[in-house]
């Protein structure tokens, strides 16, 4: 039997039984676990209280085979982010970024850098920097890191450095189009240059200075949420809550 301590946050969470949880948490060297926690239900149990989603751990499991679930010995609740939970917009967001790693991360292998860049978005949410911003930076280097970050700002047909104001953007054809270059991709649409200029600024890391204004936030859900649509074949079920909290 082996026992791993690992730091891990809570993705999701179903109801076992009367007393148990199965649980998945990402880590950062095994990235998405699945677990089963006995008796965390129970007034008395070994976990203290049952495990609550978005919240950071310090773990202790037995690894089982893969495509089993491994057990939880033991669990301590290390930050539980309270401040997001009560401010809806900020705890829509918190949802879609824990939804987003548990949907793109396969089961059982790291992903370089991603739970880093999970835990700061739950932490820049929790400190209160605006919700469109903390996604948008989330997002663009979650991409990046899965290697799904579309071109931004060279044209995916021709592959030059795009210059016109307004261009197209469709997934499937790389990102960024020229509006002379057609895209094959039926799912195609308009976009302005400035949106995507943004979105490679938070893939390197820059936040904004001022508050974006609706019609930029509007249009880079847009991408993304082609972008997610693309590689997943479907939206993500926190996806309409959070177009209605950061682009009203
Ligand atoms: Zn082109």
């Amino acid at each position: 039997m082996q026992f791993q301590r690992t730091p891990a946050v809570c993705l999701h969470k179903v109801d076992f039984s009367e007393t148990s949880q199965v649980l998945r948490f990402f880590t950062p060297e095994s990235g998405k676990i699945s677990c089963i926690a006995k008796g965390s239900k129970r007034k008395k149990s070994a976990f203290l209280a049952p495990f609550e989603l978005l919240s950071l751990y310090d773990l202790i499991r037995i690894e089982k085979r893969p495509g089993t679930l491994d057990i939880l010995t033991k669990a301590e609740r290390v930050r539980s982010f309270t401040r997001l939970r009560a401010d809806w917009p900020r705890y829509v967001a918190a949802c879609y970024v824990a939804e987003f790693v548990d949907e793109f991360a396969p089961e059982g292998q790291p992903v370089d850098g991603l739970y880093e860049q999970l835990v700061h978005a739950l932490e820049r949410l929790e400190a209160g920097v605006p919700a469109p911003d903390t996604v948008f930076s989330f997002e663009s280097q979650a991409l990046a890191a899965l290697g799904y970050l579309p071109r931004l700002r060279e044209c995916g047909v021709c592959r030059k450095a795009t210059v016109r104001p307004d261009l197209y953007f469709s997934v499937r054809d790389g990102g960024a189009l020229d509006p002379e270059c057609r895209p094959k991709e039926e799912r195609w649409f308009p976009v302005r240059r400035a949106s995507l200029e943004s979105i490679a600024r938070f893939a390197a890391g820059d936040m904004p200075k001022e508050t974006m204004k609706r019609p930029l936030t509007a249009e880079i859900r847009q991408i993304f949420d082609a972008c997610v649509r693309f590689h997943l074949e479907r939206e993500l079920k926190s996806a309409k809550y959070l177009r209605e909290t950061i682009t009203c």
